[in-house]
């Protein structure tokens, strides 16, 4: 089942308008809620419709999942934690479940004052060559980042119980009245013992003291997607810096530096690179051999006549995206000669004449003529 597409898990056609999405995905969501649907297998379902949903709805992450496809879209990562994704164009995480408790159930989640608060997330930035943004990649990062103490499973006490602090009452404030000449003036602030937690660990834990997160260095497989383009994101759901005890994992958002390559430039999802041909390669036509950014040599017709920098398609040699691959476009550039041969020379000679221009000889025979002229007005001829 989890391998439906979005729009099958929305019961809707490809081709279906915003109003037509939200209109399935309401109706779909009241039938498996899981506060009202008993079915096996009811929340699994509500997940995936949820989403579904919070691509389909966004304009331009339905985009980005049209033109990926939906294995490369939902597998950017393959973390240990569930999920993962692809940052600008896909997310994991239930974007659409606050707002459907808030519509039909009337917000039944229980708050606390300040609840648990998530952990923040991390940010990594990985080099990657040309190559594999074009092809996509498989790498592993090693990352350091906060996990709950395992001697206390996160709460920070050896009892493994929070109580409530004694400084603020659980309220996390403290009141600070203070005398002025204007009269008595109260501040609240952030209450120093539990950090505007409320509660404080009831023992604090020998291994982390009280902190109840420890730091450890976590080695993350992730999944390059074909065409991914410099500055995009990837986000590793849940490998970011620990939560506070009974909130979750930050995410790790790996951003994509790609090098410069020197044989190849991108274009969207087109290559380009730079053939070198001759004088006769150009007026004749003729083949040459170029390489493809993962180092294969194709054959490259040119046609007769072809001008200087005139680019030349070869089909499907580009990004490798699902569905669409880009091409590789060749530019044709028209290197002279600098040394010939003497063959060579009277051969370009005789083209010369048939072009009916001067040859250089011609051209220093008149150059002659006016040195003789020179050398009979400076009357110096010895
Ligand atoms: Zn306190
Ligand atoms: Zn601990």
């Amino acid at each position: 089942m989890a391998a439906r597409d979005y729009y099958e898990r929305l019961g809707i056609p490809r081709t279906a308008d915003e109003k037509e999405i939200r209109k399935a995905y309401r109706n779909l969501a009241r039938q498996y809620h899981p506060d009202v649907c008993k079915e096996e297998g009811a929340e699994e379902r509500f997940k995936e419709i949820n989403e579904a949903y919070a691509t389909l709805s966004d304009p331009a992450k339905r985009a980005q999942y049209d033109r990926m496809g939906h294995e490369t879209f939902t597998h950017a990562s393959k973390g240990s934690y569930a999920g993962g994704g692809f940052e600008g164009g896909f997310s994991s995480d239930f974007a659409g479940f606050g707002d459907i408790f808030d519509a039909f159930f009337g917000g039944a989640r229980g708050y606390q004052a300040r609840g648990p608060q998530r952990g923040g997330d991390l940010l990594m930035r990985l080099q990657i060559p040309l190559e594999d943004a074009v092809a996509g990649a498989e790498r592993d990062v090693e990352v350091w980042h906060t996990e709950p103490c395992t001697t206390c499973d996160g709460t920070g006490s050896d009892t493994k119980k929070v109580v409530t602090c004694s400084q603020c009452g659980g309220t996390g404030q403290i009141r600070q009245a203070t005398q002025s000449i204007f009269g008595q003036m109260v501040r609240m602030s952030t209450c120093p013992r539990c950090g505007g937690r409320g509660r404080v660990p009831e023992k604090p834990c020998r291994t982390c003291a009280g902190a109840g997160t420890h730091r450890v260095k976590r080695k993350v497989s992730i999944r390059i997607p074909p065409g991914i383009e410099h500055g995009m994101r990837l986000r590793v759901e849940g490998y970011g810096e620990a939560g506070e005890y009974g909130a979750a994992n930050g995410d790790l958002y790996i951003e994509i530096r790609v090098l410069p390559h020197k044989g190849f430039t991108r274009q969207g999802d087109n290559l380009e690179s730079a053939v070198e041909i001759s004088p006769a390669q150009a007026a004749l036509g003729s083949t040459v051999e170029v390489k493809t950014i993962d180092g294969r040599a194709v054959d490259l017709k040119v046609p007769a006549g072809i001008q200087h920098n005139t680019a030349l398609r070869i089909p499907g040699e580009g990004v490798k995206r699902r569905g669409r691959p880009g091409d590789l476009l060749v530019r044709v550039r028209l290197v002279v000669p600098r040394h010939l041969s003497d063959e060579e020379r009277e051969l370009y000679g005789r083209i010369l004449d048939l072009e009916g221009k001067a040859r250089p000889n011609e051209e220093k025979k008149s150059s002659g003529i006016l040195s003789d002229i020179a050398d009979f007005l400076g009357g110096k001829k010895e």
